[in-house]
């Protein structure tokens, strides 16, 4: 099968023909329709995140068709619309007994992290962890189930927020475009934090009521301004630098929530006596569980959510694809297509 191949970090993908993988008596062999680009995905390739091992098959918001399935599976059958969990998981520790995969203590893999994904013709995944598209998703879509709205749908669980509640987005990329849609539905007045003025106006036009620039030196003067010297309910932190960190907690009200999903080697610069005083909740949020990822389909079915896809470009054509996420021309996401 055709698959596009990190043989070293720091270097472009080579698109060339490599074994079908094999499929073992619980897994599913999947033919690839499309598979959405992620930041992660950048990350891997500079070698700054979840260093796999080479070569591998990057690729985690695969959509696909179930070609075969192995002996022992009953869930699904060939001919069948699906996305991955990403998680392989243990399926016996307290995280996952408790529905919380992606914090399984023995994981044998993240799919397209640190196991082949869906950067491929094919891709394998245990049964257990496909979820169905349901009819009218778009391939294209539903695949960045199994990494932004599923992080999104988790997060937003997170952190109860709802009628008469102000939430601060910071942070305007895919997952914090969804998160605006499910806040808004949820009746929570939302404001969204961003350097881009072009992510800010998508913001907005996915039901932010406010739109403010991350870079503004008076940013938090902005947001106390918004909710009269309160600060939000709930702060979702979706970049992980240091500084923002500081900003987020600091667009806290007393009691709230801040809620960090943005990963960065930082330490945020937000001091203890702001998290004491003020009694701030910092609680983390990574990707979900399999009910965060049926519900993600589901309100993406029900359009709730509502992924916006800025470009779509042929496997073949994976570097250009990168190049341009890394670019930061791109405002939705950007969706390699395979062809069948
Ligand atoms: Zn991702
Ligand atoms: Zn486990």
């Amino acid at each position: 099968m055709k698959a596009a191949v990190l043989k070293a970090i720091g270097e472009p993908l080579q698109v060339r023909e490599v074994p079908l993988p094999e499929v073992g008596p619980d897994e599913v062999l999947v033919q690839t329709r499309t598979c959405g680009i992620c930041r992660t995905d950048l990350h891997i390739q500079d070698g700054l995140a979840y260093v796999p091992s080479l070569p591998h098959v990057p690729g985690h918001e695969p959509a696909g068709v179930v070609a075969t399935v192995g002996e022992r599976v009953a869930t699904v059958v060939p001919g069948q619309r699906v996305v991955p969990h990403l998680f392989v998981t243990c399926g016996r520790c307290r995280a996952c007994r408790a529905g919380d995969q992606a914090q399984c203590r023995q994981p044998d893999g993240i799919i397209g992290v640190t196991r082949a994904g869906g950067f491929a013709e094919y891709f394998v995944a245990p049964a257990r962890n496909l979820v169905p598209i349901p009819p009218g998703v778009d391939d294209g879509a539903a695949g960045l189930t199994s990494c932004a709205a599923i992080t999104a749908v988790h997060a937003y669980r997170r952190a109860p927020v709802g009628v008469g509640q102000t939430a601060v987005v910071l942070g305007a990329g895919g997952i914090g475009l969804i998160l605006v849609q499910l806040l808004k539905r949820a009746g929570a007045r939302v404001v969204a934090l961003s350097r881009s003025a072009p992510s800010r106006d998508l913001a907005q036009r996915q039901g932010a009521d406010e739109s403010l620039p991350l870079g503004d030196p008076e940013i938090v003067d902005r947001v106390l301004a918004l909710t009269e010297g309160e600060g939000a309910d709930c702060v979702f932190e979706l970049v992980g630098l240091a500084h923002t960190m500081g900003v987020a907690a600091a667009c806290t009200a007393r009691g709230g929530r801040l809620v960090v999903i943005g990963e960065e080697a930082e330490h945020p610069a937000v001091d203890t006596i702001t998290i004491a005083q003020r009694e701030l909740v910092l609680c983390g949020s990574r990707n979900g569980g399999l009910q965060d990822a049926a519900d993600a389909m589901a309100w993406m079915a029900s359009g709730i959510i509502r992924p916006l896809i800025d470009r779509r470009f042929p496997l073949d054509e994976i570097n250009a694809a990168l190049d341009y996420v890394r670019s930061g021309a791109a405002h939705g996401r950007v969706v390699i297509e395979v062809p069948g």
